[in-house]
């Protein structure tokens, strides 16, 4: 099922054209402390089953009427790999720009990053190019969206923990500051348009993907050149920390990431999680 945040504080399922509201099947009354995970992801595995089944006979409007959020509105965690493509590190020792003086050997030696929750946008919102003169890369990605509490998961489990998938976008500016402090800013995760669950997608590992600027192709690659397979990110990066429902991994960018200006427009796709059209404009 295609699962959606839609105009702030709906949720729905997506299906054909048509956005099917689902908010009134979850609690959302507020606790506090709140336990860890996003609320709609920590309730969403029990309620799968009902949701199938009753889903259109819930209120119903045109998908390209609502205005489509990140799918997930309080990830915990967005957990970044860094260098997870071999043409990827590659084209970053090349580049200057890219590894500011470091030499990229391999993402055991790197370890796993984070960005802000509060970097995540859906595709229906835009990108703020935050500093005009600073080069901002595109790096579309597979992100994986956690399902349940996962700790020192072995990888023959790993997929169990997994709610679904989405197309994502690692907005990155260049330079010698921390990843995490680059990659959080505003804005710059972009996830949806929707969350594929887990039934939809036979192997997560093979996926094709590609993005666009301006119409013109920039990255194509697929996800079965990951060198961390979905699988041992999540082994890696629970043998570190719990992840909670609603953390999301993203799971790496492959080669052809290039800068973006205002007035550019992001087409990207991973196959089978829906495409998205970003608009990037200048942050006032
Ligand atoms: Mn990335």
């Amino acid at each position: 099922m295609k699962i959606c945040r839609f105009n702030h504080d709906r949720v729905g399922v997506v299906h054909q054209d048509r956005v099917f509201d689902i908010t009134s099947l979850f609690n959302l009354s507020l606790t506090w402390p709140h336990p860890p995970g996003d609320l709609i992801a920590s309730q969403l595995p029990a309620l799968l089953p009902e949701i199938r089944e009753a889903f259109t006979s819930h209120p119903s409007y045109a998908v390209e009427d609502v205005h489509l959020n990140s799918p997930i509105a309080n990830p915990g965690k967005i957990v970044g790999a860094p260098i997870n493509y071999k043409a990827h590190i590659e084209e970053a020792n090349a580049d200057k720009e890219i590894n500011a003086g470091k030499t990229y050997t391999s993402i055991d030696q790197f370890g796993l990053f984070l960005k802000a929750g509060s970097s995540a946008i859906g595709v229906d919102d835009v990108i703020l190019k935050r500093f005009p003169d600073r080069r901002t890369d595109h790096e579309i990605e597979l992100a994986v969206v956690i399902g349940k509490e996962a700790s020192c998961v072995k990888r023959e489990e790993a997929l169990d923990y997994v709610l679904g998938y989405m197309s994502g976008l690692d907005m990155t500016i260049r330079g010698s500051e921390f990843p995490t402090f680059r990659k959080s800013v505003d804005t710059y995760t972009v996830l949806g348009p929707w969350l594929v669950t887990t039934d939809e997608i036979e192997n997560p590992n093979c996926l094709r993907m590609s993005l666009d600027v301006n119409g013109e192709l920039k990255q194509d690659a697929n996800t079965n050149l990951l060198i961390f397979d979905v699988e041992r990110l999540i082994e890696y990066a629970s043998s570190f920390y719990t992840l909670y429902p609603g953390d999301i991994i993203m799971t790496g960018t492959p080669a052809g990431v290039g800068p973006v200006e205002v007035g550019d427009v992001i087409s990207a796709e991973v196959e089978h999680l829906g495409r998205m059209t970003v608009k990037v404009a200048a942050w006032s």
